[in-house]
This record gives C-alpha cells, structure tokens and sequence, in this order.
C-alpha cells in the first residue's frame, strides 16, 4: 500500500525507533505514547485491521503473538503489560494497518475507556 504510514515505517522509507525486527514483523515505539512503555508490533504485510485476516495469514498471526512476550521480557514488562488492537470506528483506529499496542510500566485500569 503506498499511501500507508506503517507500511513505509516497514520499508525503513521513513525511519522508526524498533525495537525488534524481522522478516515478518517490526516492532516501534509510539508516536504518542500512552504508557512509559508503548511500542506498536506489526506485520509487514499491509492488512487494513484484524477483519482482514485471512486463512493463510493464521501463522504470520501466531507468530506475532508468540513474540510479543519475547519483546515484552526485552522491554523488562516482568510485572505485566497490555495488548490491545483497535478495530474499526468504534474502537478509534486511526492508522489503518493492522497493529497490536503493547502498553506497560504503569498501573492499567479496567474497564478500558
Ligand atoms: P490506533 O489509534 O490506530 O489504534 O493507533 C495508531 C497509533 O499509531 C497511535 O498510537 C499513534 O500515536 C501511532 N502513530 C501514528 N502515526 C505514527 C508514526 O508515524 N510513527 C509512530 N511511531 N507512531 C505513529
Ligand atoms: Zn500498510
């Protein structure tokens, strides 16, 4: 996707501060961050949100997951973290490819707002 932020972020056509990278994922710290941890995972394959996901896509997803804990203990999270993927209008996405936040360092609150 040409016009997208992430996929450029991706590319390295515009330069992120990552954290963990590889061929499938990149992981980067949050233009505006909401924690004193707040790094953005995605996939390098645009995909607008989690309603694009597709059958073949079950591993790259699986993969990601099964990293976020790995970049959390790298961050020092030991004592807890949040993930979160807003989709769509009602949960305020406004970067339309897909990403997961990994918030830590603070006290959560719950319900989320
Ligand atoms: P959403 O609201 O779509 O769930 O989250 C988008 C996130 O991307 C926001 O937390 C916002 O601060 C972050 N963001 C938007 N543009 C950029 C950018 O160019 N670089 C980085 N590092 N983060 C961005
Ligand atoms: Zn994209």
């Amino acid at each position: 996707m040409s016009d997208c932020i992430f996929c450029k972020i991706a590319d390295h056509e515009i330069p992120s501060n990552a954290v963990y990278e590889d061929e499938h994922m990149l992981c980067f710290h949050d233009l505006e961050p909401q924690a004193p941890i707040h790094v953005l995972v995605i996939p390098k394959k645009h995909m607008a949100s989690l309603d694009e996901v597709k059958e073949e896509d079950k591993e790259l997803m699986g993969h990601i997951m099964f990293k976020i804990h790995e970049i959390a203990a790298e961050l020092g999270l030991e004592n807890g973290y949040r993930v979160v993927i807003n989709t769509g209008e009602d949960a305020f996405q406004t970067v339309k490819h897909l990403h997961f936040h990994l918030l830590g360092k603070r006290k959560m609150t719950w319900p989320p707002g």
